[in-house]
């Protein structure tokens, strides 16, 4: 198959990692008459649970890694915790998208910020963390409190420690690891946006509606579709997504996160370049949603525009606490449930979400939305929507 081609129905997409954003896109791929392979360590996993074929091995094992390349036709990923040498090596066997390049960047914080600075976008100020010494500059510059992140590994709020005072520098600095390490100024938003953005083989550029996000003790909780902020901030936040995806030259999908800053700025926090939990709201909402742009972006087809045609809420289940609601989520008319098929509720894990429709136009605030999630609602974020409806 050369590089730009279509890949014709039945060819077969390989996916590196078998999480529930590996389970959601081979779901989509079958959807377009595909067949999915995964590379996985967990032979019974949310993603091969769909998938018609795995390769069981580790990500930088080169014999696992051969396998796998020899059973398919193009490779995406679906997590970034995975080794861009090894995209590399099986990018001479076949279409990598993303490419390794993109995964460089966006698993390094340092190299993120210094490829989006460089790009014009704009950031929270911030200042690599090579010894002792650059935190106290950092902290000078920045001013406290100021945020310390790890560059490599960050998820759902780990990896990073809140810095209050000069006291407490060295032993922030101690105890984050591995170093390199990045500084942040501390940014007063106002709220948390999120743009998905796919771009295909032709350059074709989609956005799906800008949405907010509601993080939860540090995991994301409630994704509001549209986001509550006027038209233009929308759409600016779309034209960075835009500039990244097209300073990156992104073949995929990625979600782009930002702060609304409270003087009414946007300032990217981080790039995702595959599926995002902030895009799940799109698999009710829109008839083509993340998981078959991303697809038919790495498959080389033209890209759909991304519409909605509704509002919508996504409430993530997380934990045991979340899986307990599960027969009151399946009885609630109009929560559409989606499980990850993951066997163990542990505390903190991502187990499946809930899409709640309302018609175009008619997200309710924060007493409709509580209302809304019924159950849902006595654990969640929801209790600081109330700065929406003021
Ligand atoms: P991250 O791991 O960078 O996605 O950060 C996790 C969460 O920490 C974000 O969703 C924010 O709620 C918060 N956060 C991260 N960086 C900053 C910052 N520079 N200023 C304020 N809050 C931040």
């Amino acid at each position: 198959m050369n590089d730009t081609a279509a890949l014709p129905p039945n060819a077969v997409i390989g996916i590196v990692g078998g999480g529930q954003l590996g389970r959601m896109s081979a779901i989509a791929a079958a959807q377009l008459g595909y067949r999915t392979h995964i590379l996985t360590q967990d032979a019974s996993g949310p993603a091969a649970q769909v998938a018609d074929a795995i390769t069981l091995g580790a990500y930088d094992d080169p014999a696992a890694l051969e396998a796998f390349a020899r059973a398919v036709d193009v490779v995406t990923f679906e997590f970034e915790n995975i080794s861009a040498d090894a995209l590399d090596h099986l990018s001479r066997h076949c279409p990598v998208r993303p490419s390794g390049h993109i995964l460089r960047i966006s698993q390094d914080r340092l190299a993120e910020k210094t490829f989006l600075s460089e790009a014009g976008i704009p950031l929270a100020p911030w200042h690599a963390v090579l010894n002792r010494a650059d935190l106290h500059d950092a902290a000078k510059s920045l001013g406290l409190p100021l945020i310390l992140k790890t560059t490599r590994n960050g998820y759902d709020g780990k990896g990073q420690i809140r810095v209050h005072d000069a006291a407490e520098l060295d032993n922030a600095f101690d105890t984050l690891a591995p170093h390199p390490l990045v500084a942040e100024g501390m940014v007063d938003f106002a709220s948390e946006l999120s743009v998905m953005v796919a771009r295909g083989t032709d350059g074709t550029i989609r956005c799906f509606d800008t949405v907010q996000n509601k993080h939860w003790q540090g995991i994301l909780d409630l994704t509001l579709a549209p986001a509550p902020v006027m038209d233009a901030i929308a759409q600016d936040a779309q034209t960075l997504a835009t500039n990244i995806a097209q300073a990156l030259d992104l073949v995929g999908i990625m979600g782009v996160e930002m702060f609304l800053s409270r003087s009414g700025t946007l300032l990217v926090n981080e790039i995702a370049p595959r599926p995002h939990n902030s895009g799940h709201w799109t698999m009710d909402a829109c008839p083509q949603d993340q998981f078959d742009l991303h697809i038919r972006a790495v498959a080389g087809l033209p890209l759909p525009p991304a519409v909605r045609h509704s509002d919508a809420v996504m409430k993530n289940l997380v934990g045991p606490e979340d899986m307990a609601l599960w027969p009151d989520i399946v009885a609630t008319p109009g929560h559409i449930p989606h499980l990850y098929g993951k066997e163990q509720a542990l505390p903190g894990r991502k187990m499946g979400h809930v899409n709640l429709l309302f018609p175009f136009g008619s997200l309710p605030g924060e007493f409709g939305i509580r209302a809304a999630l019924g159950s849902l609602a006595t654990r969640c974020a929801a209790p600081d929507l109330a700065e929406q409806d003021s």
